[in-house]
């Protein structure tokens, strides 16, 4: 939650927990910064945790954990079949969602390889508000097509629009028409729509389209990976869910959406993944595919004791002052950014505070890689690792050419219960020096450059020695500060 301060203005975010379990931190000087990041690759998913001192890759399994999930885990059933902590697992999912059918999954790009497996025909069209990484690479293998069809307004980058990741429904409709329902694997709902700066979809538009695939005989799926923020921002931005309970949201969308799935790396602060329908139809379509790929239909890819973590975690994601931490955490380090000018995806949405690159080095070319230049700089600065979301994490066109991404962000994550608000201030002090010293980032180029989900493992250069120099300057300008 966030509290007014004596004789201030602003409201300040306050945690509604204390930190009973700590991990020791480094911060490394800014010269053997400079060389880990080289020695990456330029790739800050190939940085070492131990020389990062700002994780904000990720908020994907690295939420701070309960000690009732503590607790909880430790009660953990060990069985191949039959286990008490899927038992569990169901409970949590039959209260939260209301629904009694459940698959599980090792996490959610799982859930996505069963649902591409089982629905996806070559030449088959998913209908989308936006692509997720994972989601996409699992459809395109199986020879289906991926449209979006967010809202115009979701593609810009600052506009004081609440519900960014809303769908246009005249153009989902108009598509269903033009394509044919058979063509139509699926529609996908992404709640809080990842890669345009986890921006919210509302309750209404939701329910919407899933009238419209009613209506049209099409199937319904909810990637609800970042529903707990998702529901955070319709009951702050969406009247009809003002006074709604938490619950009541959740099982209003299980009534209305044929499949749920979810990354519980993210909803439920543990690991796994669930794959949950109102109608045992259709995960019995499904149901082959998980002892194929993930394992018996009692635990799915995930040990006993994520299943205890995971069934906690859901029912602490009804609670408020758990699921309000992230977003006022991201409001926060976005209004620091913004209020100073440094381009920022407004408004603040979910998983985390997102850099508009193309706005922080207006002058670098898509195929140098703005958002991955940004985010090796942030590191060599601050010893911060955000995630590349831009041109990096597309895919190439069949015949080779660069798909340029529509937005060029470099992903300031914030996992959920983890930082400290000092920390954030660190983190807000660096990206605004940053700011002022942009003229010094460089592009980047491949020395290696994977065919698949290249992001994950590829390594870049600079061009230039732009890096030293601006390795440089933060020794002038700190002296002798890390
Ligand atoms: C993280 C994420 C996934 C994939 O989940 P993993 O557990 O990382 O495999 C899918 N969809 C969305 C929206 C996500 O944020």
């Amino acid at each position: 939650m966030s509290v007014k301060f004596y004789k201030s203005e602003h409201q300040v975010p306050l945690e509604m927990h204390k930190v009973r379990m700590v991990q020791k931190l480094s911060l490394l000087p800014v010269e053997e910064r400079l060389k880990k990041i080289q020695e990456a690759g330029n790739n800050t998913f190939l940085l070492q945790n131990k020389d990062i001192f700002m994780d904000m890759l990720t908020d994907s399994g690295v939420n701070g954990m309960s000690d009732l999930q503590f607790g909880a885990m430790m009660q953990a059933d060990d069985a191949y079949a039959g286990s008490e902590s899927f038992t569990r697992v169901k409970a949590a999912i039959k209260e939260v969602f209301g629904t009694e059918n459940v698959l599980p999954a090792h996490q959610g790009r799982a859930c996505e390889n069963i649902l591409a497996e089982a629905y996806v025909k070559p030449g088959m069209v998913t209908l989308m508000n936006f692509h997720f990484t994972t989601t996409k690479a699992h459809i395109t293998r199986v020879g289906g097509v991926v449209e979006e069809i967010v809202d115009a307004k979701g593609l810009i980058p600052q506009t004081d629009d609440p519900f960014k990741g809303d769908f246009d429904l005249d153009k989902l409709r108009s598509r269903i028409d033009e394509l044919g329902p058979d063509k139509v694997a699926f529609v996908r709902v992404e709640a809080g729509t990842n890669l345009i700066g986890g921006q919210p979809v509302s309750l209404s538009n939701m329910i919407a389209v899933t009238d419209i695939c009613h209506e049209k005989g099409v199937k319904s799926v909810l990637d609800a990976s970042l529903l707990q923020d998702n529901i955070y921002f319709m009951k702050m931005r969406e009247a009809r869910c003002k006074y709604m309970e938490i619950k009541d949201i959740y099982h209003l969308l299980a009534d209305h959406f044929d499949i749920i799935y979810f990354s519980a790396r993210k909803l439920s602060f543990s690991k796994g993944g669930i794959i949950t329908s109102k109608d045992p139809k259709f995960t019995k379509e499904m149901m082959e595919y998980v002892p194929l790929y993930e394992g018996f239909l009692t635990y799915g890819g995930m040990d006993v004791r994520t299943m205890e973590a995971l069934a906690q975690g859901l029912y602490e994601s009804l609670d408020m002052e758990y699921i309000n931490q992230g977003p006022e955490f991201i409001k926060y380090l976005t209004k620091e950014l913004s209020d100073y000018g440094v381009p920022v995806i407004l408004p603040a949405g979910g998983l985390g505070c997102h850099l508009d690159c193309q706005a922080f080095v207006p002058n670098m070319p898509h195929n140098q890689y703005p958002a991955g230049a940004v985010s090796a700089a942030l590191y060599i600065i601050g010893g911060i690792r955000p995630m590349e979301r831009g041109t990096l994490s597309e895919q190439r066109e069949p015949d080779g050419t660069e798909r340029y991404a529509e937005l060029e962000l470099a992903r300031l994550a914030v996992p959920r219960r983890v930082f400290t608000l000092s920390q954030l201030k660190y983190v807000a002090d660096r990206v605004k020096w940053l700011w002022d010293n942009r003229e010094l980032i460089g592009g980047l180029e491949w020395v290696e450059e994977p065919k698949v989900l290249r992001f994950f493992f590829g390594r870049l250069k600079e061009i230039g020695y732009w890096q030293e120099k601006l390795a440089e300057k933060f020794r002038q300008d700190f002296g002798d500060s890390l």
